[in-house]
């Protein structure tokens, strides 16, 4: 069996997820990336990554559902070979007051973010016990870890990233598994796009780099976390936010 390195990566049809895939696949990775519904996109992304010259699948799978969790996790290492490294990536907003929120807001927010997160570990972590090696990257969020008005559901899955990762880190670190989690501030994607320009103003004026970061300056540092230069690292959460925090 050659040592290609596979990357199994949610979410990669645009924006930070879209950068990861490149970011791993420039690297040598093999890629398995899946999305919900935008398979013009995603095909865009495969076509990318493959012209790095690497291996490369991607599906539509719904990671809120766990058996289409399972099928694609199986069909990827079929594909690929077995996955080295898992990023949980794939996430959306559905953002209000809580007194305006619905019930279907919050079941959506968190069947996606934070049940996605725990079914693609359910059906990797087996996999990398077996073989006594593995590394996890969730991504989780500033407002996960600080909260942020207007975002109860999604900071509420955010956090629970947090909590997940880091209770999952202590049960697999016995196998040479690895368990990190990136926490982003504002990042330029499709998700940011959605804020309208007073909004915008505000948070640019809280940001002393005084700019949203780019999905590439995120990829980075996940490249980082999967590869063995963060051999020592576990149980983190790193946020890459422009200072938003300080
Ligand atoms: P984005 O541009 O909206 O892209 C979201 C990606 O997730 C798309 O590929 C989408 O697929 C996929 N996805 C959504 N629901 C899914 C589901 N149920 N099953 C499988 N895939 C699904 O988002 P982004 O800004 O790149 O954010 C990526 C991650 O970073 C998210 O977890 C987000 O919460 C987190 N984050 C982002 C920011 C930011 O400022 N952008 C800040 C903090 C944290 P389709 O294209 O098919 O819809």
């Amino acid at each position: 069996m050659s040592t290609q390195l596979r990357a199994l990566v949610t979410g990669v049809s645009r924006g930070i997820g879209r950068a990861i895939a490149l970011r791993l696949a420039a690297q040598g990775y093999a890629v398995a990336g899946c999305y919900s519904s935008d398979s013009e996109a995603a095909a865009k992304t495969q076509a990318e990554v493959a012209a790095f010259g690497v291996p490369v699948y991607a599906a539509a799978c719904d990671v809120a559902d766990p058996a289409a969790v399972d099928e694609f996790v199986g069909a990827a290492e079929e594909r690929l070979g077995p996955i080295s490294c898992l990023v949980n990536n794939a996430g959306i907003t559905r953002d209000s007051p809580l007194v305006l929120a619905t019930e279907q807001d919050w079941q959506a927010v968190l069947s996606t973010n934070l049940t996605g997160t725990w079914n693609l570990c359910r059906a990797m972590t087996f996999r990398f016990m077996k073989r006594r090696a593995g590394v996890v990257v969730n991504m989780s969020s500033v407002a996960g870890v600080y909260g942020n008005a207007g975002q109860t559901a999604y900071a509420a899955s955010k956090a629970g990233i947090v909590g997940l990762s880091r209770s999952l880190a202590k049960e697999v670190a016995g196998y040479g598994i690895r368990v990190n989690v990136v926490a982003p501030g504002f990042i330029e994607t499709d998700m940011t796009d959605a804020l309208a320009g007073q909004l915008r103003d505000q948070a640019l004026s809280q940001i002393p780099l005084g700019r949203f970061g780019r999905p590439e300056e995120v990829a980075e540092l996940v490249a980082f976390l999967c590869s063995d230069r963060a051999g020592y690292v576990t149980g983190q959460v790193f946020q890459v936010d422009g200072g938003i925090t300080l």
